[in-house]
């Protein structure tokens, strides 16, 4: 961290501050001083400074951070990949590519085990559905709730899929105990009460990103988790929201090699959030295998016309099966051409 300090301060102030810096941090200051300002350069683990606070001293003139404000989910720190080991054996960032389908919400017994079976036959590993909802309007359909996860746990009996399904709260944590992946939604992506919550246990993470957040938020948001202890995380990139209206969000495919580079957390697309319009998510999965996507979340339903919600964005399941099949058959070219040439 680089401090420039106001010409004006006092011999005084300048012992004082950094004092209360290597004190306060257990940082090591070094100062130049020039014609015009002083600088100082922080040396040590900076990632606990609060430049609120730094900024607040009025001898300050500017902050910069040259190192990130997250350490547990920097590849700086932690070169190798994450890989999230399921019980029930998918290993998410180990190189494959892991699809996680389903409904936008759970609706019916009928409806999430045969969207479950046909999903698993297109090659699916996992099954996501929606039982507690966060919909714009409070009049929208809100989910089934607890029956929704039943539904839920029946199907993956069923189907041996494991389940993703969304956590509003944290006195769900418990309700949730049985779920293989606990996702945390865009809007959630800030509750850092919810976040810290969920960094006390001891299972995997899928985390949105905020309709309006910068990468550096979303990786801030995943050591929240990590902070507490469960290091088990996985990115999901859903879009975000700019001033272009031909899609719900916009997609943004750069984050993935970007989240490679300064994160060795797992990251997957959700190209159904992203768009907002099912006859452009095949193409934008095709496009975010590309990106290194370890995974993807696809909506599918068996009849989106009449869907409780994101109908139009989802998937039939034959639309699913023939998505599926081309996506798969990028990833082994992806494979060949990208990874077996580096
Ligand atoms: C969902 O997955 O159904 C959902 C509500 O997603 P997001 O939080 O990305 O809007
Ligand atoms: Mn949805």
């Amino acid at each position: 961290m680089i401090i420039v300090i106001r010409p004006d301060a006092s011999k005084e102030q300048l012992t004082l501050f950094k004092a209360a810096l290597e004190e306060r941090y257990n940082v090591t200051v070094n100062t130049w001083v020039g014609v015009e300002s002083t600088v100082l350069g922080l040396i040590g683990d900076t990632v606990q400074i609060d430049e609120d606070w730094v900024n607040a001293q009025e001898f300050v003139e500017s902050v910069k951070r040259v190192q990130e404000p997250y350490k547990k989910a920097n590849r700086k720190f932690h070169p190798d990949n994450t890989v999230i080991e399921l019980p029930t054996g998918q290993k998410i960032g180990d190189g494959s590519l892991y699809i996680m389908a389903g409904p936008c919400s759970v609706e019916t017994e009928e409806q999430i085990n045969y969207v479950a079976r046909r999903v698993k036959a297109a090659g699916a590993s996992f099954l996501r559905g929606g039982a507690f909802k966060p919909r714009t309007s409070p009049y929208s359909f809100q989910g089934l709730k607890a029956e929704g996860l039943d539904l839920l746990k029946g199907a993956r009996k069923e189907t041996g899929l494991p389940i993703v399904t969304e956590i509003m709260r944290t006195s769900h944590i418990d309700m949730f105990e049985s779920v293989d992946i606990i996702q945390v939604g865009a809007r959630n992506m800030q509750n850092f009460e919810l976040l810290k919550e969920l960094g006390k246990i001891n299972k995997p993470i899928l985390l949105k990103r905020g309709l309006s957040s910068t990468i550096e938020e979303w990786i801030m948001s995943a050591e929240y988790i990590m902070a507490g202890g469960n290091e088990q995380v996985i990115l999901c990139e859903r879009g975000i929201r700019t001033y272009e209206t031909a899609t719900r969000n916009t997609l943004d495919l750069s984050a993935v090699p970007i989240i490679k580079k300064l994160s060795h957390l797992p990251v997957i697309v959700d190209p159904s959030h992203a768009t907002g319009k099912a006859w452009l998510v095949e193409q934008m999965s095709l496009a975010a295998v590309a990106a290194g996507a370890d995974g993807l979340m696809i909506e599918v339903h068996n009849d989106p016309k009449h869907a409780l919600s994101d109908g139009a964005q989802s998937l039939t399941p034959d639309q699913f099966d023939r998505a599926a099949k081309k996506i798969f058959a990028l990833k082994k070219a992806y494979d060949e051409i990208v990874n077996e040439q580096d």
